[in-house]
């Protein structure tokens, strides 16, 4: 059997951060499923199809033959590199709006199962331990207080020259866990079996060490 851990959480909990930094030191293959939705919605955007449930089918349709690459720390559609692209806020929205489309989720499971692989793997999402990988030994369900997850997401963008208010990023942040954990379709939830690190006040190293330590336990 091919090992898999899987770390989901809220936004700006840490994970992606977490989660590849867990992949590399044990040598795992890693998976930012939040990637693919980003990358889904813009795609859909490029498309010029509106991120509606109306839209369903062709937005499904659009996810199951998705040309997304991951290459060499980037990500590419098609022939574009949309590593920074999708980062941005709005990308994080219109992801969060695309998939809480079942058939969209549906539809990019293929591609996420297709990244288990040895000498094994870490995946980063909302529903890797409940939905796409129920059996893996090891379920981390990684949060922060909003106030924390806020600032952080905060130094992220003054670091890449983006500004924005710690308030209107809170609200937005809020809106989004909302949405995920509201939608009928994997809601954001922590798997039964799943084990619950709250990093507010842990640095990520610590954080990474934690999720190491359960894995060699
Ligand atoms: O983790 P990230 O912020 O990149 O995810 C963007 C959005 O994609 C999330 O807000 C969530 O709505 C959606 N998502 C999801 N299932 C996953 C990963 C992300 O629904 N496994």
């Amino acid at each position: 059997r091919i090992p898999v851990i899987c770390i989901d959480g809220p936004t700006a909990s840490g994970k992606g951060t977490v989660a590849a930094q867990v992949a590399q030191q044990l040598g795992y293959h890693f998976l930012d499923s939040g990637a693919m939705y980003r990358t889904a919605a813009l795609a859909a955007m490029r498309a010029g199809i509106a991120i509606e449930a109306q839209h369903e089918p062709r937005l499904a349709e659009l996810a199951r033959h998705l040309p997304v690459r991951f290459e060499g720390g980037r990500i590419w559609l098609a022939g574009d590199d949309i590593t920074d692209a999708i980062r941005t806020e709005e990308a994080g929205m219109n992801a969060s709006r695309v998939s809480a489309l079942p058939a969209v989720r549906q539809a990019l499971v293929a591609l996420q199962l297709g990244f288990r692989r040895l000498p094994g793997l870490v995946a980063d999402g909302r529903d890797m331990g409940t939905v796409i990988f129920p059996a893996a030994p090891l379920k981390v369900f990684l949060t922060a207080s909003a106030a924390v997850r806020a600032e952080r997401r905060h130094k992220q963008l003054i670091s890449k020259g983006i500004s924005a208010t710690i308030s209107d990023l809170r609200a937005d942040l809020e809106a989004r866990d909302a949405r995920d954990a509201s939608r009928s379709a994997s809601p954001l939830k922590a798997a039964e079996d799943a084990l619950l690190l709250d990093n507010s006040l842990l640095t990520i190293d610590e954080a990474v060490a934690q999720v190491v330590a359960w894995w060699q336990a």
